[in-house]
């Protein structure tokens, strides 16, 4: 993103409320006690843009944050970029390279390229688990008679397929626009698919491990 400095002033602080780039809380980042710089189109306009610099509110991260604001202080970049944080326990090494590829093209803004890294997603996971076709809407179909999951996420997924496919392709077909929010819910929802095919196993068993040490206990 590139501001053109045309006109600048210093101007009054506001709170940014995000999820730190370096540690993954979300919290009210702090200011510095300097100003932050709004930016005119020009001298006859009111502010186009904010630039500032804030510090995370967790005492053990302190990390920096800088941002760029539209004038009504909704947050258009943070530079690091935040990461969407999600649980890697149990999730095999291609399936994890693919996702973590879907994650990292978010938080760049590159929403197409993370599409297709969700249909990508999806793609390993069906390798992984042996599900055959020979296209991935077959495949899915397959793996839906592979693994137990629920049929609302195996709906879900054939909608990320859709999704990836317009991606890939010049002309959106099913989708028609795929942006921040297209991908923030396919991500989480890609999040949900990872948790019930490799981690709702992993979660049931400490709970089995747990309950045995209570028996025992009594
Ligand atoms: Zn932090």
């Amino acid at each position: 993103m590139k501001i053109t400095l045309n006109i600048t002033r210093t101007d009054r602080t506001t709170n940014i409320a995000t999820r730190c780039p370096h540690c993954g809380h979300f919290g009210t980042f702090m200011t510095l006690g300097i100003m932050d710089i709004s930016t005119y189109i020009n001298s006859n306009t009111s502010v186009d843009k904010y630039l500032g610099i804030r510090k995370c509110p967790n005492e053990s991260c302190r990390g920096h944050l800088f941002f760029i604001s539209d004038s009504n202080r909704t947050i258009l970049l943070t530079s690091p970029s935040e990461i969407i944080p999600f649980d890697k326990e149990n999730i095999p090494q291609k399936v994890l390279n693919a996702f973590e590829e879907a994650i990292k093209c978010h938080s760049n803004s590159c929403f197409i390229a993370s599409a297709i890294m969700i249909r990508k997603t999806l793609e390993e996971i069906c390798i992984d688990r042996g599900a055959v076709g020979n296209n991935l809407f077959k495949k899915l179909a397959d793996l839906g008679s592979k693994i137990l999951i629920p049929q609302e996420l195996l709906n879900g997924m054939d909608e990320l397929r859709l999704l990836g496919n317009d991606a890939a392709h010049i002309e959106a077909q099913t989708f028609s626009e795929i942006g921040k929010e297209e991908i923030e819910v396919s991500l989480e929802f890609t999040k949900e698919i990872l948790k019930a095919v490799y981690q709702y196993e992993n979660l049931l068993q400490k709970l089995k491990n747990l309950k045995s040490k209570t028996d025992n206990a009594t």
